[in-house]
């Protein structure tokens, strides 16, 4: 029984290992995760950002043409100023290329302000285009790292479970299968010392009695309260020895 103990304290190793292993590669892609987060912050702003551009660029465009529509009838008021005839004529069209004078005058003046506030727009845009361009360039480096890390330590799980048969084979099958029980329970420390009296796994104290079998190897015995399979290591070392 003291091999069979043996034999099942280094498949729980094994297994720990490799559940380590594992789980570290599985781990990896979630560091990615703030970065993705920031770059779909940024690109939610550029969207914003080129739909006010947009916007904008539209009412440049119909302000443009009302000024041009002004402008055709400041010319034709001016037209009507020299047609004129008496005072009552020229005042009236006097007024009016006044008014479009002003109209027109106003628009521009709007219109200045929007350029402004389109180039300054545009220049952010650029800005923050570049920012995105540079996270996502760093996103793929982290991602190409992560993969190759990944890659490492799956082969590192395969080389570690390459001797996992073999040593399985040398178990007896009710042990193995109460290794199994155990295992589904409290995952891959399914096997943990017993030191000073007490129970590695929970480290609660053992009663002597269980704590005197377990010197002397002969059977599997599982810590009262949390269930693992307890073992002295130097009963194991005995064992060596002989
Ligand atoms: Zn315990």
């Amino acid at each position: 029984m003291q091999q069979q103990i043996r034999l099942l304290v280094e498949l729980s190793k094994l297994d720990s290992e490799v559940h380590e292993v594992t789980s570290e590669a599985e781990r990896l892609p979630a560091k990615l995760a703030p970065l993705l987060k920031d770059i779909d912050k940024l690109e939610a702003l550029l969207t914003m950002q080129r739909n006010q551009i947009a916007e904008n660029e539209l009412w440049v465009k119909s302000q443009e043409a009302s000024i041009k529509e002004e402008q055709s009838s400041l010319a034709g008021a001016k037209t009507k100023l020299q047609a004129s005839r008496n005072g009552k004529d020229y005042n009236a069209a006097s007024r009016e290329i006044e008014n479009k004078r002003r109209s027109v005058g106003e628009r521009e003046a709007e219109l200045l302000k929007v350029f402004d506030t389109l180039e300054k727009r545009r220049a952010d845009l650029a800005t923050h285009d570049a920012e995105i361009a540079e996270l996502k360039e760093q996103a793929q480096k982290d991602l190409a790292e992560i993969q190759v890390k990944v890659e490492e330590l799956q082969k590192q799980a395969n080389e570690k479970s390459a001797g996992r048969e073999e040593l399985v084979a040398k178990i007896d099958k009710s042990v193995l299968n109460r290794y199994d029980r155990v295992r589904k329970k409290h995952g891959n420390k399914a096997v943990v010392e017993a030191l000073d009296g007490a129970c590695m796994g929970c480290h609660v104290a053992l009663l002597p009695q269980l704590y005197n079998e377990l010197a002397r190897a002969e059977s599997i015995e599982c810590c009262p309260r949390c269930k693992r399979i307890v073992f002295r290591p130097e009963a194991m070392a005995l064992a060596n020895d002989e």
